[in-house]
């Protein structure tokens, strides 16, 4: 049959239109898509007016995008207000989760086992002060807190005394 050829996109044969003499592609609608898909890429590849005016149609869309959804907002304070809301007890939770998974092996890392001087802390009277030489083991918080209700350091004994003045 005169006329009759193969759709470039899927490959089926078909008619060209009377209108349309020179169509390469067939009507599905899948086709034509392709068919406008390969043509912009086409002019994106070697036209540069084209190029410009849709890098400038894309700009223009962005910028009224952003100032349609500011004025949303302004109209929405409560949606904003209740969103702030949630993305603080988001925040919250997170925090005292990384909290309650420290244990003693992450105390490790600001407080190492090992002798410590113990000073009293404040004042510039220290130097008056006696200085005690102790030997500080980091221990399990929950061994901590089962025998003294406190944090995860125990002062295991007192290695001695000195003078701090000397
Ligand atoms: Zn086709």
């Amino acid at each position: 049959m005169c006329g009759v050829r193969r759709c470039l996109s899927c490959g089926e044969r078909f008619s060209p239109r009377p209108q349309n003499p020179g169509q390469r592609y067939c009507g599905k609608q899948a086709c034509q898509q392709d068919r406008r898909r390969r043509w912009q890429d086409e002019k994106q590849r070697t036209d540069a007016d084209y190029r410009d005016n849709h890098r400038r149609a894309q700009r223009d869309w962005t910028k009224k995008h952003g100032a349609y959804w500011r004025a949303w907002r302004e109209k929405h304070p409560e949606y904003c207000e209740r969103n702030r809301a949630q993305q603080e007890e988001r925040n919250r939770r997170r925090r005292s989760a990384v909290i309650a998974k420290m244990d003693a092996s992450e105390a490790d890392l600001c407080v190492p086992s090992g002798v410590y001087r113990l000073l009293p802390a404040g004042g510039g009277v220290i130097a008056k002060m006696d200085a005690w030489t102790v030997k500080i083991d980091v221990i399990a918080r929950s061994y901590a807190d089962g025998a003294s209700g406190g944090g995860g350091l125990q002062r295991l004994d007192v290695m001695g005394r000195e003078d701090a003045g000397g």
